[in-house]
């Protein structure tokens, strides 16, 4: 079996200083937790060859394959507000791009890989724990038809690392649109180098924006994907819980999964993460975020937008104040058809904070509540409640009004509402099993979300939130 990876490495192509070339380092006993073959093939890469003795040693950073061109990426970044200069892949390797069988460009990075430059105090490497949550989390947003990164594979290293204790190790394979976050052009603009960033502008646009005529439509472009990843995200009860400039793709995919999760019981105000402790990035204030992070990717595009200052400022300053508009239109695509509507009434918005306010006093489980609706069945929080009562007679004369007849609302409901999200207690029960060398759990739980809108047999529970106990409050980064 031989492993022929067609490499065409734009990136590193790029001038020295957007990154530091750095091979991965091997490891002990790389053994494969698990194959994404659909993804392999998406990517015309033979999945029996990645499962070879070759394929494992390269997804465990063993064997750097002919034509990669190995390299740590530098960038910057905002992380709760504070700015660090110098961040970059302190345990993450990009092995190369390649060209899906869709004609897009993807990057093939392994993290977990060892310590590069940009480690820092890092050890470059990763617990199972996060590569299992990511491998999990990520294929589900892919699945619920949210951009994301993509898993390609998990294998443990056969080697311990060092957290609070002693763990196994273990890389995750990831795919890309690109790794190119608003902190890459963040490293630039703080070093005053905008000849980098005239580069860096270049490469994004050819790459993910090619209709865009220079900095400013970059601007939009990316501006309009970031309003429709966080509405998407608001879609499913999603708390991305880290929401740092570095963090943010421009290419609009989901990043850098690390403390995220599902909500179970619905608050606006819900945050998971242990290092979140003033709810910078709850569920409710990722639209702000992501507008405060936009405008940190605006202020690096100034000195291309137009040598005139002023002017630059100005254009920028209108573009981003486009946001708010930009994402209340993404949130009423994404949740209207939720409560069934294809039609657009100057009601709807209000109709739909009515009922998750509702939700919220009484922390009706999100994913079940909306699925209700499609399924006729009503949450126990929300049982005999008269304001849902008063609620659903508002929504029943708002489907009226639709043109589709009721079993059709009811399809589209389901095509919107998922029966299954990766919850957290079951993300736990897949890594603590997975800790004991027993990766069912994890397979199951990745099977059952390859097809979140098709309701699992009963008996297999997916849809329960957590029972008493079996809650988790906190996520941890932990990598
Ligand atoms: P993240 O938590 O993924 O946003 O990472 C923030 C920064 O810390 C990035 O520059 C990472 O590369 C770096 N980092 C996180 N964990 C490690 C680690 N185990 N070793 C080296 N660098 C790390
Ligand atoms: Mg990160």
């Amino acid at each position: 079996m031989t492993l022929d990876i067609p490499f065409d490495n734009s990136y590193a192509r790029l001038p020295d200083r957007f990154y530091a070339r750095q091979s991965p380092a091997p490891v002990r006993a790389p053994a494969l937790i698990q194959l994404n073959d659909r993804l392999a093939e998406e990517l015309g890469l033979d999945p029996s060859a990645l499962r070879s003795g070759t394929g494992i040693a390269m997804l465990a950073g063993n064997h750097v394959p002919e034509h990669a061109a190995p390299l740590a990426q530098a960038y910057a970044g905002h992380q709760f507000g504070g700015f660090v200069p110098q961040l970059g892949d302190g345990r993450a390797i990009l092995l190369g791009e390649i060209i899906a069988q869709d004609g897009q460009r993807r990057d093939i990075q392994l993290k977990g890989a060892g310590r590069t430059p940009f480690s820092r105090m890092g050890d470059g490497r990763a617990w199972l724990g996060p590569v299992l949550r990511e491998y999990i989390v990520s294929e589900a947003m892919h699945a619920l038809g949210i951009p994301t990164t993509r898993a390609l594979a998990a294998v443990t290293t056969g080697e311990d690392v060092y957290r609070q204790s002693r763990l196994p190790g273990a890389v995750l394979t990831r795919v890309a649109a690109s790794h190119i976050r608003v902190g890459t052009f963040q490293y630039f603009a703080v070093r005053n180098d905008t000849k980098a960033l005239e580069d860096l502008t270049a490469h994004v646009i050819a790459r993910h924006y090619p209709e865009a005529q220079g900095a400013l439509d970059l601007l939009r472009a990316v501006i309009t994907a970031q309003a429709r990843l966080v509405a998407q995200w608001m879609g499913v009860g999603f708390i991305h819980g880290v929401m740092n400039t570095d963090n943010m793709s421009v290419a609009g995919e989901t990043i850098d999964y690390g403390p995220c999760a599902f909500m179970d019981g619905y608050h606006p105000d819900t945050v998971f993460s242990s290092i979140d402790a003033h709810g910078r990035y709850a569920f409710a204030r990722q639209a702000d975020i992501a507008a405060w992070n936009l405008a940190q990717l605006a202020s690096c595009l100034l000195p291309l937008i137009d040598e005139d200052q002023d002017r630059a400022i100005g254009r920028a300053t209108e573009a981003l104040h486009a946001f708010p508009e930009i994402f209340k239109a993404a949130w009423l695509d994404v949740f209207r058809p939720k409560i069934g509507l294809t039609t657009r009434e100057d009601g709807d918005a209000e109709l739909i904070h009515r009922l998750l306010d509702m939700m919220a006093a009484r922390r009706a489980d999100f994913t079940n509540t909306f699925r209700g609706l499609a399924d006729g069945t009503v949450q126990d929080a929300l049982t005999g409640v008269a304001a849902f009562d008063d609620w659903s007679a508002a929504w029943q004369a708002r489907l009226q009004r639709e043109p589709n007849a009721p079993e059709d609302s009811s399809a589209l409901m389901r095509s919107a509402n998922p029966a299954v999200i990766p919850r957290n207690h079951r993300i736990e029960e897949a890594i603590e099993a997975g800790l004991t060398g027993d990766f069912g759990p994890f397979r199951r739980l990745l099977d059952i979300l390859q097809t979140p809108f098709d309701d699992p047999a009963p008996q297999l529970a997916y849809r329960d939130p957590p029972a008493p106990g079996q809650e988790v409050m906190q996520t941890f980064c932990g990598t």
